[in-house]
C-alpha cells in the first residue's frame, strides 16, 4: 500500500489530502502538523479575529472526525525535525520516525521578526498563526490607547492590522520603507488610493521611513521613525515571510528561498512534492518561478499535487488571484502586477476603481477597489486568454462584462 505523508496541517496540506481522497486514492495518508490546532483559515487572523468575537472553530476547515472518517490520520503538535533523504524516513521532534513513499512538503511560512531587546518582546507582533493573533487581540483589547500602536510594514498583513486596530479606535502609526503601500504587488494607483484611505481613517501613514532604536520602556517600547522618537503601546512587525524549510536541510531539495516545483509541483526528487506558500513552481501559468503566498495558490496547487500523484488530469489552468479587507476598501486582484503591462484605468465612481493590465489585446491582470463584478469578469478574460479591443475598455457608459465577454 503507497504510503503518503503530508508535513504541514495547514491549508494547503488538508485540502491535498482531501483532494487524494476524493481523486480515489486508496493508500495510507498521515498528515503531521506542528501547531496544536486542527488545520484552519488565516485570513480571518488580520481582520475577523482582532476586530471581533470570532472563535477558532470558525475558522476550522474541517472537523477530527472528516479526517478520520476519510482516513487520514491527522497528528497535531508533531513537529517534524529532519528528512533522511535516501531511507524516505521523516524524523519527528519526539524522536520517532516515519516512513514515506511519497513526500507532500507543505510547511509554509512565518512571519518575518527583527532583532528586539528581550524586555520589548512582549510588546511586538507577528500575525501567522492563531496564536500569535489572539496575543495581539488581547492587546488590543486590553490597552487604554493613549499611546499609538506602530505596524512595520505597509503590505497586505501591515495594512490589514492597521485597519482593524483603527476600527477598534487604536492611534496608528504604518511605517513603510518603500514609496508606497502594497508596492511589489500592486499599481500605484492602488497603493494611492488605499494610501488616501488609510489616512483619511486617521492613521498616520510614514513612507520611505525606517524605525530604528527599539527599546522596552516598562509599559510599552519606545522606537525611532525617521528622526522622530516615538512612545508605542505595541509593536506590529508585518515585513513578509520565512519558508518553514529547516527540516529539509542536507537534502537535496533544501533551499532558504522555497522549494522548487514542477509545473504539478513536484520537486527535484520525483517522490517529493511542495505545495502552498512553501513551494515555488517553476512552470506555473502566468506564475512561474515566483513564490505565491495565497489561499487560491494553495487550494489550486493541492488539487495539481493530488491530481499528478494519481496520474489524472490536471485542474484547468487558473491564473492566481488574491484579496485583502482594508475598512470598506475590498481589494482583489488576478495575474501578476507588472508595470510592464499597458493598464487601463476605470473610476467606477463611489470609492470603486477598476485596473486592466493589458499586453497587446489580452487581459493578463486586473485589479480592483470596491468592484467584485468587474473582477469576477477579468478573472474569466485572464484565464481563457479572451482577445478585447483594448480602445473601448475605458469606456465606463458600458459595463466590463459587456465589453469583455461580448458573446
Ligand atoms: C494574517 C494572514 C492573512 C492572510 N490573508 C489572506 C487573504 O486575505 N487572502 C489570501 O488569498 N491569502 C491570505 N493569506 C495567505 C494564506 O492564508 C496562505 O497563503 C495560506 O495559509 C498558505 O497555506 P499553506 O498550507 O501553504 O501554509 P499554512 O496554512 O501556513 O500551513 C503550514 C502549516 O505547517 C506547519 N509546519 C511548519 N513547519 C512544520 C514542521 N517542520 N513540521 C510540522 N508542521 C510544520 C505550520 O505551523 C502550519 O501550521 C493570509 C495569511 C495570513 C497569515
Amino acid at each position: 500500500m503507497t504510503k503518503i505523508v503530508i508535513v504541514g496541517a495547514g491549508q494547503a496540506g488538508s485540502q491535498c489530502a482531501m483532494s487524494l481522497r476524493q481523486g480515489g486514492f486508496e493508500g495510507s495518508i498521515t498528515m503531521l502538523g506542528d501547531e496544536s490546532h486542527l488545520p484552519y483559515d488565516r485570513p480571518p487572523l488580520s481582520k475577523a479575529v482582532l476586530k471581533s468575537d470570532m472563535e477558532i472553530e470558525r475558522t476550522i476547515y474541517r472537523s477530527a472526525e472528516a479526517y478520520s472518517d476519510q482516513g487520514i490520520e491527522l497528528r497535531v503538535s508533531t513537529p517534524v525535525q529532519s528528512l533522511d533523504q535516501a531511507a524516505k524516513r521523516l524524523t519527528l521532534a519526539d524522536g520517532s520516525s516515519l516512513d514515506y513513499d511519497i513526500l507532500i512538503v507543505a510547511t509554509g511560512a512565518r512571519a518575518r521578526s527583527l532583532p528586539l531587546p528581550e524586555a520589548a518582546q512582549p510588546y511586538a507582533h507577528l500575525v501567522r498563526s492563531w496564536d500569535e493573533s489572539l496575543a495581539l487581540k488581547a492587546k488590543l483589547e486590553g490597552g487604554t490607547k493613549d499611546k499609538p500602536l506602530v505596524v512595520i510594514g505597509g503590505g497586505f498583513i501591515g495594512l490589514e492590522v492597521a485597519a482593524s486596530a483603527r476600527i477598534m479606535g487604536w492611534p496608528v502609526i504604518i511605517v513603510e520603507a518603500d514609496s508606497r503601500l502594497m508596492g511589489r504587488a500592486v499599481h500605484p494607483r492602488i497603493s494611492e488610493l488605499c494610501l488616501a484611505k488609510h489616512r483619511a481613517e486617521g492613521a498616520r501613514v510614514e513612507l520611505n521611513t525606517m524605525t530604528r532604536d527599539i527599546e522596552a520602556t516598562g509599559d510599552g517600547l519606545a522606537l525611532t521613525i525617521g528622526d522622530e522618537r516615538i512612545e508605542a503601546a505595541g509593536l506590529v512587525i508585518g515585513i513578509g515571510a520565512l519558508v518553514n524549510t529547516e527540516f529539509l536541510q542536507g537534502s537535496s531539495i533544501y533551499s532558504e528561498r522555497g522549494i522548487l516545483t514542477d509545473a504539478n509541483q513536484r520537486s527535484a526528487d520525483p517522490s517529493i512534492y511542495a505545495i502552498g506558500d512553501v513551494a515555488i513552481c517553476e512552470d506555473r501559468y502566468l506564475a512561474s518561478g515566483v513564490r505565491l503566498e495565497s489561499v487560491q495558490n494553495a487550494i489550486y496547487g493541492a488539487k495539481l499535487c493530488a491530481a499528478a500523484i494519481l496520474g489524472k488530469e490536471a485542474p484547468r489552468q487558473e491564473a492566481p488571484w488574491f484579496w485583502t479587507d482594508q475598512y470598506d476598501y475590498g481589494l482583489q486582484m488576478v495575474g501578476l502586477y507588472s508595470p510592464e503591462l499597458t493598464w487601463i484605468e476605470r473610476n467606477n465612481g463611489d470609492d470603486s476603481v477598476t485596473l486592466i493590465g493589458l499586453d497587446g489585446d489580452q487581459i493578463k491582470a486586473g485589479q480592483v477597489i470596491n468592484a467584485s463584478q468587474d473582477f469576477a469578469v477579468m478573472r474569466r478574460a485572464v484565464d481563457t486568454q479572451l482577445p478585447v479591443d483594448p480602445a473601448s475598455l475605458s469606456d465606463t457608459s458600458t459595463k466590463l462584462k459587456a465589453l469583455i465577454l461580448k458573446k
